[in-house]
């Protein structure tokens, strides 16, 4: 099958006509790749980074794993879908047995499957999804591939981390740091919800993009970003969302709380700092600070969320600033080195 291919790390992904065809065991399901969102976590993994968090590619993989398409084969032991359903699927995906999953956080398995693994991931014609009856959601007609791609990873990460992580509460102050993929969709969500949200970018047209999603505030990141928000907030916000997690983010997300505060933790750190981070510990006591991470979303939970896309009051396709082919790829790859890319740019199958 076609697939674009990453062979060496920091080098353009090859696109090649003869990747071999994934094949599906009893609980799996093969989705025929409609539209694929390229997320920082590609570009992450094409820089060979998270070697400190364990993470070792083999060579060479397939990438992408924000996927939305139509299923083409199930395994024998999949009841709930069938050929021809439009489907999404969260980047990892759950076994259903462990204690993790048994508490319903399938989302943080403790034997977590990624595509990339089965034999493809989104940058493929056909992408493998492990337990299928399991983590499989059905898109509704009323979205588009397009719009689902962003549903595998960014603006559901968002969603978890905005509303099951921060909870956040209408008129809360929340500060969102880092306004990538990520950070515009939890602009989007969390002034759907009700709250305060100051978007925080050193990028004059992102944070444009935020003002447009419903951000009330913008401040231009720098080392003044906190003292900045204190003073706008007459004390801090309720909640800090550091989408980027990074050392540029990190403590500046942390000095912007209130008493009794919390960070939501989206982002990861990069090779400059290989997720390790300082910590003003001491403020954490005498504050009651919280901080808590969030990864990804678990297919569980995809139904509340689908229902606001569906109603329109939230709206990743807002997002979607480019799409472009499998050879596209590597365009993009190079202006995230930079920062420069704007929203979500989603490859369209053919
Ligand atoms: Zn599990
Ligand atoms: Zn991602």
């Amino acid at each position: 099958m076609r697939a674009a291919v990453l062979e060496a790390f920091k080098q353009p992904l090859v696109v090649s006509n003869s990747w071999p065809d994934p094949e599906i065991g009893p609980d799996q399901a093969l989705v025929k790749v409609e539209a694929n969102g390229i997320c920082r976590s590609d570009w992450h993994l094409w820089q060979g980074d998270w070697d400190w968090v364990g993470i070792e590619l083999p060579l060479p993989v397939v990438l992408g794993h924000e996927s939305a398409g139509i299923v083409e084969e199930v395994g024998s032991d999949v009841t709930r879908f069938k050929k021809g359903d439009r489907v999404v699927f969260p980047f990892g995906q759950g076994c259903g047995t462990c204690p993790t999953c048994a508490d319903g956080f399938q989302n943080v398995c403790e034997n977590l499957v990624y595509s990339m693994f089965l034999g493809a991931g989104g940058f493929g014609e056909y992408s493998p999804v492990a337990n299928a009856d399991l983590n499989l959601v059905k898109l509704p007609e009323s979205v588009s591939f397009v719009e689902g791609a962003s549903l595998g990873c960014r603006f559901m990460t968002a969603f978890h981390g905005v509303t099951f992580q921060g909870k956040v509460e209408p008129g809360q102050w929340v500060a969102v740091f880092g306004c990538g993929g990520v950070g515009l969709a939890a602009v989007d969500i969390a002034s759907a919800m009700g709250a305060n949200v100051i978007a925080v970018s050193r990028s004059a047209n992102k944070l444009e993009k935020a003002r447009e999603l419903g951000a009330v505030h913008t401040v231009v990141s720098g080392d003044d970003a906190a003292q900045a928000i204190q003073e706008f907030t007459g004390g801090g916000v309720h909640v800090s969302v550091d989408c980027l997690g990074t050392s540029a983010t990190w403590m500046p997300s942390i000095l912007s709380l209130r008493t009794r505060g919390k960070l939501v933790r989206l982002g990861l750190s990069g090779r400059e700092d290989e997720g390790v981070l300082p910590l003003p510990a001491d403020m954490l006591v005498f504050r009651e600070l919280e901080v808590v991470g969030s990864n990804g979303m678990q297919a569980r939970c995809y139904p509340e969320m689908l229902r606001m896309v569906e109603s329109g009051v939230i709206n990743p396709s807002s997002l979607v600033t480019q799409e472009v082919s499998l050879e596209g790829i590597n365009g993009v790859l190079e202006e995230m080195s930079n920062y420069n890319t704007l929203g979500y740019s989603v490859i369209k199958a053919d």
